[in-house]
């Protein structure tokens, strides 16, 4: 399923159940406030007794004003969508770390890895690898024509796992974020894990130990 739908789809299900998606909200400042956390955001202020920090590389600004050193790294990534009404392609093709999906009348193609990019709009020299290396793939794609071109910003951190659990001293408050290249396929793990933490159940401790939020990047690496 193409990454948007299920973004909708899990959007949908969680207002079916009971959440509240506020768009445009553009969270400024969290900070602690008695026993529970006053959210300022570009929409209004929020009360909140928990709260999950989720927001992908952005995500390294509330890691620093909450305390915690860590910092998450843009990988930016580019990818074109081509019209196909002739090439019988059922399976991914994939080289590398690019990829060509066959979906309904068309070939998505990707993806660049530009490392500390944090512009979400895709660069000529960008488009311009995907396509040589699409032709190498499949030299048929010459003759498609574009349909769009877009980017994202894959969250990165200093291990390539995310960091998914409790601030080790701010017992209210939890990080989801640094999903690098899988943050669509772990999604569903995630926020499992993350509810059982709000619900105080036990979460796999090897999970717990791999992806915990003040595991620290050796010095070389530190940025
Ligand atoms: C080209 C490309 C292909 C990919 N393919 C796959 C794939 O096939 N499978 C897979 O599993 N993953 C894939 N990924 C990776 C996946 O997209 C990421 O891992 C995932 O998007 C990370 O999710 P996230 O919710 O942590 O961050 P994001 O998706 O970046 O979402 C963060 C959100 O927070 C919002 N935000 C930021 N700051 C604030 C703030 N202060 N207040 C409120 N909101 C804020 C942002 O606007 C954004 O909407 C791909 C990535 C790219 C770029």
């Amino acid at each position: 399923m193409l990454p948007l739908s299920v973004c909708r789809a899990f959007s949908h299900s969680a207002q079916i159940l009971g959440a509240s998606i506020l768009p445009h909200h553009h969270v400024l400042n969290i900070q602690k406030s008695g026993s529970s956390y006053h959210i300022e955001t570009s929409n209004g202020e929020f009360e909140a007794k928990h709260v999950v920090i989720a927001n992908g590389v952005w995500g390294s600004a509330f890691f620093h004003s909450l305390g915690l050193g860590e910092s998450l790294v843009p990988v930016k990534g580019e990818c074109i969508s081509v019209r196909n009404d002739h090439m019988p392609l059922k399976h991914t093709l994939f080289h590398e770390h690019s990829y060509i999906l066959p979906r309904k009348g068309r070939l998505v193609i990707g993806a660049t890895m530009v490392e500390n990019d944090w512009s979400e709009t895709p660069a000529l020299g960008g488009i311009q690898k995907l396509i040589m290396k699409a032709k190498s793939m499949l030299p048929g794609v010459e003759d498609m024509k574009l349909e769009s071109c877009w980017a994202g910003l894959r969250p990165q951190t200093f291990d390539r796992k995310p960091f998914i659990g409790r601030h080790p001293e701010q017992e209210q408050v939890f990080f989801a974020a640094g999903h690098f290249r899988n943050g669509i396929l772990l999604a569903p793990a995630t926020a499992a894990m993350i509810r059982d933490l709000i619900l105080g159940r036990r979460v796999r401790s090897d999970w717990a130990e791999a992806f915990k939020v003040d595991r620290r990047a050796p010095e070389h690496v530190r940025r």
